[in-house]
């Protein structure tokens, strides 16, 4: 995970949300309970809009895993608040909460939540004071804090497809690096990958990570 700086809020939203949760909560009260009322009510924030702006602040990126989205796997509105709790229902379309994860992440995650322990918040908190990652691609809660393993659990950072995917990163970098021989080489080698990240790339945080090991060295 990384931080992420929230972009205006897509105008859509905007111009709708409270009557949309209005009626939203006003379904909920006449049908009695959250999952019998019909989608139409529910899903209002899918659109093309919302989930574009998502995109350009994620840069196509998964908010919890890194993943790059929409490539082979189908990206999700996520809803950091779980939508389907009672004390959520009205942050369903508050442009806050709204984030863009990936299907094996928002599966994992579903609607689980724990207020002494709530989910890092990426455009809010600096993710990388709670969870950081091995030498070996592994996700680690920084001091074992509950929070970063409660979402490191919860999302199952550490699933094995995230694992091999990391570790082939960690070695095209250990080897990139490894051949460079002067501070000039080791800077235009920085300069790229900070490009990639500029533009989107899996995985950024261990790209990242090597820029700042490798720069600090050759100081
Ligand atoms: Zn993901």
């Amino acid at each position: 995970m990384h931080k992420v700086e929230r972009i205006e809020e897509p105008a859509i939203l905007l111009i709708n949300k409270m009557q949309w949760t209005k009626q939203l909560l006003e379904q909920i009260e006449i049908c009695g309970d959250y999952k019998s009322v019909d989608k139409q009510y529910k899903e209002r924030y899918r659109t093309q809009q919302v989930k574009a702006a998502l995109q350009k602040m994620y840069k196509g990126l998964c908010c919890y895993c890194e993943y790059m989205l929409d490539i082979s796997d189908y990206s999700h509105i996520e809803h950091l608040k779980p939508k389907c709790r009672p004390e959520f229902h009205k942050l369903t379309f508050e442009w806050d909460n709204l984030h863009l994860a990936c299907n094996r992440c928002n599966n994992n995650k579903g609607d689980k939540w724990d207020e002494q322990r709530p989910f890092i918040d990426p455009t809010k908190e600096e993710p990388t004071e709670f969870i950081v990652y091995d030498d070996l691609g592994y996700a680690k809660a920084v001091h074992d804090n509950l929070r970063g393993q409660f979402l490191i659990d919860s999302v199952q950072l550490n699933r094995a497809g995230l694992l091999k995917g990391r570790r082939i990163v960690i070695i095209q970098l250990l080897k990139h690096f490894d051949e460079v021989e002067t501070i000039q080489g080791v800077q235009a080698v920085c300069e790229h990958y900070e490009r990639l990240i500029e533009e989107g790339v899996s995985f950024c945080t261990i790209f990242r990570n090597f820029i700042e090991k490798y720069k600090n060295i050759h100081k």
